[in-house]
């Protein structure tokens, strides 16, 4: 489900091994006339699909032989010892995704428009980047060879898209026959094998909700705490979803799904000593309920789903608004610890010359989704109020895919272009998901250097982190 590196699935051949793409200058890869290009095809003998096979493969090894292809098309062997501990100073090209075989009702590809650039209709569903990244898989298609090596090379936790444990339900879902659609087998041998599972359960009204939706649960919590976690997020439908089978979520479907989870939430809090199954923010936005306490998200296990977001960015919030600058200049962000003497701009703007132009200024406009921007202006008042600044918060209306979205992460070029004569002030803030985290584009192809041409100010990139120290940063130049 996310965009991450999918690119090269399209785009190249998989030939055998690793691709090195760096060396450090004075490591061991060096030492051993290791060269950006060279493919690592074996390590001591066995073969190397790919950059974990790699991790794998030397981990704790001190004798080592790399067969080696150069881009000569020479291969050679190379003998070495190293310490245990030593690093060799290598950089991999990414992990090419594979595919998914379903058919899912709700799939993302199915809500992008006609002209959306390639690489948002590429269905990736991989357990090594569900390993590395918290990318969700349905299993639904895994290999034999894959689930050997989920538990050989301990590819732990996994994220599973279960959706419904009832099968006809999951079958209808996945656009899959029954047979393909059951993975309680291969589930139980992950959780057999001590492998840690956090489950997703996409929620589309009328299909998979109430009772379904609570067996899913119950089911899936049985198995805690090898199941750590389950997210329940609901379907985003884009003007471009025209499945009549498909109902968009409400403001009444979601406060009645609050009141039947939170039943389960409070019996699992109980029994299991953790909340168990996390509703999305975007359900107690659109229902209209307060975001839960902080202690009701424990230690955020579906914080890379999103979930918790919210309340991880008030709490940092509320401890910014307290912070004062007498003494210490140490400041604690729900567990990061910042020294503002040492760290004091956090921006990150892609053209670094621009951090200086602007950092004492406190006029300035935040763009973000319109699902976010009630609670991101609230915070922000209570901020100008206290500190004299002049921080305008802007939502931005998403036409590029529409529907029901309305987060920040989805917001494109287009949208951008649409608000730009609504910006106050001497800079602006973007989300830093809206742009691709491998190169510097917008989800609809807009360059991030044209996005920025578009505005008569600075642009800065910040994800909610980097809003809460750049915010740090204006409040001490008051
Ligand atoms: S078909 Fe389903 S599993 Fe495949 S990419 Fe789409 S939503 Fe993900």
């Amino acid at each position: 489900m996310y965009e991450f590196a999918v690119t090269p699935a399209v785009t190249q051949l998989r030939r055998p091994g690793v691709i090195i793409t760096e060396v450090s200058p004075g490591s061991l890869a060096e030492e051993l006339e290791l060269a950006p290009s060279d493919r690592i095809v074996r390590v001591n003998g066995r073969s190397v699909r790919d950059y974990l096979d790699f991790r794998f493969q030397t981990a704790g090894e001190t004798e080592l032989t790399f067969q080696v292809k150069k881009t000569d098309g020479q291969t050679i062997d190379i003998e070495f010892d190293r310490d245990e501990s030593e690093d060799f100073g290598l950089m991999f090209e990414q992990i090419v995704p594979r595919q998914c075989a379903n058919e899912c009702l709700f799939c993302f590809c199915k809500g992008n428009p006609d002209d959306a650039r390639p690489s948002l209709f590429v269905r990736d569903e991989d357990i090594r980047l569900s390993f590395l990244y918290g990318n969700y898989t349905t299993l639904s298609s895994i290999t034999e060879d894959e689930m050997n090596r989920i538990v050989e090379q301990r590819l732990s936790p996994q994220y599973v898209s279960v959706h419904a444990t009832d099968l006809k339900t999951r079958a209808y879902l996945l656009g899959v026959d029954e047979k393909r659609a059951d993975i309680s087998d291969k589930l139980q041998r992950l959780l057999d094998n001590d492998i840690e599972l956090h489950a997703q359960v996409v929620l589309c009204p009328e299909i998979n909700d109430g009772k379904i939706l609570e067996k899913t649960l119950r089911d899936l919590a049985s198995h805690f705490p090898k199941v750590v976690s389950t997210a329940v997020v609901p379907v985003a439908l884009t003007r471009y979803n025209t499945d009549d089978r498909l109902t968009r979520v409400t403001p009444e479907f979601c406060r009645r799904t609050i009141k039947e989870v939170e039943m389960l939430q409070k019996e699992f809090r109980k029994t299991l000593g953790t909340t168990f199954a996390f509703l999305g923010d975007e359900i107690y936005i659109k229902g209209g309920v307060d975001i839960p306490s902080r202690r009701h998200y424990g230690n955020y296990p579906q914080i890379e789903d999103g979930v918790g977001m919210v309340r991880s960015f008030l709490t940092k919030f509320e401890k910014l608004l307290n912070t004062s600058d007498r003494g210490s200049r140490i400041v604690d962000f729900d567990g990061v610890t910042v020294d503002v003497r040492t760290n004091p701009v956090a921006m990150r703007p892609r053209n670094p010359q621009s951090a200086t132009r602007n950092p004492q200024s406190a006029y300035g406009t935040i763009l973000t989704g319109e699902m976010f921007a009630p609670i991101l202006s609230e915070q922000t008042s209570q901020f100008n109020a206290a500190h004299g600044s002049r921080l305008h918060v802007l939502a931005v209306p998403n036409t590029y895919f529409g529907g029901d979205v309305s987060v920040a992460g989805l917001l494109t070029g287009q949208d951008y272009r649409n608000i730009v004569a609504q910006v106050e002030g001497d800079f602006v803030v973007i989300p830093k998901h809206t742009i691709k985290s491998d190169e510097p584009i917008l989800l609809d192809g807009m360059s991030f250097d044209e996005l920025k041409s578009m505005f008569d100010v600075e642009v800065y990139d910040l994800d909610t982190d980097g809003l809460i120290e750049f915010l740090n940063t204006v409040r001490r130049a008051r």
